[in-house]
């Protein structure tokens, strides 16, 4: 029934990898650059992915890309995901929210919003735009937001920081969610950046430079859209539709960390792998399924990640591996890795 969207002959995952900028300590050297619109190198090596986005392109070109296809799809009843991987300082913050103050301003267009204000800020425009429609034609919104972090496989609410140890649960009504986690109502795009503002205000390590810390913990945010024609009752599945939008930024994956070399302890390093592994299995297992394919086989309460992913990416979803990118020289090794881990996506 969904015929009408032309979503349907995208494939099941796509991967998209963007180099950012050099910084002031950096220095393009053309050791990571992309050859074509389908294909980087880096040093020697080719990698296919299904986009490149070099250190030119803008946020907004990175949302009409990937973000306007994921609203469109959210509308019409299709879950959709973004995964942002790569190692710390690559981008997968900047390129997911972008710096908060720009969240506050309209830079609907320009700046440096990332690409879930612009999300949602084009969602709440089409549902809008839904609402002006005639009355025989109109459709009931509702959205509600939730906003965790996973760190060494416990679940913590980012809206309300007091509810730590979360616990997955699965049931025949509901499939996988998690228990007792905050979930708000949202009516609008100012509504969302407050609770972006707050969640991402409450992550366990913020810290982005590549000499800190690092990001430690993986994030999830989703947002749930029920819709129903107007008139008929919420709970009437002829009439409704559910979808999800969620957004994941991961856990810096640096090969030392990986390999228990830098400031971790030996559990969170062991954690850090499992998760990481799982979701490259199952990210794997994804591209190989058509929309018709059966997911019950795919593995995913084996991590904390995977098991609340199960939601968003299975049955007909479609999912983007952003594969964030340092142009830096040194960052080799690393860029290897992450597009490994993308070409495996494919
Ligand atoms: P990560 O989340 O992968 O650790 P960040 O998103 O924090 O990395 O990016 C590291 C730094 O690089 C930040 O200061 C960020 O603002 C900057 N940055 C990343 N991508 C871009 C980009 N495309 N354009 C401009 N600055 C960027
Ligand atoms: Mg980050």
């Amino acid at each position: 029934k969904h015929d009408e969207v032309p979503f349907s002959s995208d494939p099941h995952v796509k991967v998209i990898a963007r180099i950012r900028p050099p910084n002031a300590r950096e220095t393009e050297d053309y050791t990571v650059r992309k050859v074509s619109d389908n294909s980087i190198a880096v040093g020697d090596r080719n990698f296919t992915v299904d986009a490149v986005l070099d250190s030119k392109c803008s946020q907004e070109d990175v949302f009409q890309m990937v973000g306007v296809s994921m609203v469109k799809s959210a509308i019409a009843g299709y879950n959709t995901s973004m995964l942002a991987y790569g190692q710390t300082g690559s981008g997968k913050t900047y390129t997911l929210w972008g710096p908060t103050s720009a969240m506050l301003e309209d830079q609907s267009t320009g700046g440096d919003q990332g690409i879930v204000p612009r999300i949602f800020r084009m969602l709440f425009a089409e549902i809008q735009r839904e609402q002006d429609q005639s009355e025989d034609k109109q459709i009931n919104y509702q959205c509600r937001c939730s906003f965790l972090e996973i760190y060494n496989e416990q679940i913590e609410d980012l809206l309300d920081p007091t509810q730590r140890n979360l616990v997955i649960k699965d049931d025949a009504i509901h499939g996988s969610y998690v228990e007792n986690l905050n979930e708000e109502y949202v009516t609008s795009y100012e509504d969302v950046t407050q609770i972006l503002i707050k969640g991402l205000s409450n992550r366990k390590v913020g810290a982005t430079s590549i000499n800190s810390e690092g990001s430690r913990s993986h994030i999830v945010f989703t947002c749930v859209i029920e819709s129903w024609r107007k008139g008929t009752a919420s709970n009437n599945f002829g009439n409704s539709k559910t979808s999800r939008i969620t957004l994941v930024d991961l856990a810096g994956i640096e090969k030392n960390r990986l390999r228990g070399a830098g400031r971790e302890c030996v559990k969170e390093v062991e954690f850090l792998k499992k998760s990481i592994s799982q979701l490259g299995n199952l990210v794997n297992m994804l591209a190989g399924t058509n929309q018709s394919g059966e997911s019950k086989d795919i593995p995913y309460n084996n991590s904390c990640l995977t098991h609340l992913l199960r939601e968003s990416l299975g049955g007909n979803s479609k999912l983007t591996v952003m594969c964030a990118i340092s142009p830096d020289d040194k960052c080799s090794a690393e860029t290897v890795s992450t597009l490994r881990f993308g070409h495996r996506a494919k």
